[in-house]
């Protein structure tokens, strides 16, 4: 499985909004969904849930809960350039391959 769908964001990185009602706020990606190319990204699109009754709270609840978003909806923001930028593949001299920023060429990989 690995390598058949290719994400172009992984978690831990910082992304930025790029369209809908949460444009323009970043946050850290949580989650990524390869198979469904959906990231969830921290403190972005809340969405209120259900949550299962429990001891403490025999009725259930609603708790607000971040919920996936199309990965195509958010970009890689570069630490350099402070704003969401295109990745560029490279392959470093020791055959790891890494991804950089398009504009200013720095490793966002960690
Ligand atoms: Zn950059």
């Amino acid at each position: 499985m690995v390598g058949r769908t290719k994400m172009h964001v992984k978690k831990g990185d910082t992304v930025q909004v790029l369209s809908g009602k949460e444009r323009g706020k970043t946050g850290k990606v949580l989650t990524v969904t390869p198979e469904k190319q959906t990231v969830i990204v921290e403190k972005i699109n809340f969405i209120k849930r259900h949550s299962r009754p429990t001891q403490k709270a025999p009725q259930g609840g609603i708790i607000e809960k971040e919920g996936p978003m199309h990965a195509a909806k958010v970009a890689v923001v570069c630490s350099k350039c402070n704003e969401p930028v295109r990745i560029r593949k490279k392959q470093l001299d020791d055959g790891k391959k890494v991804r950089t920023c398009a504009k200013c060429g720095e490793i966002l990989d960690h």
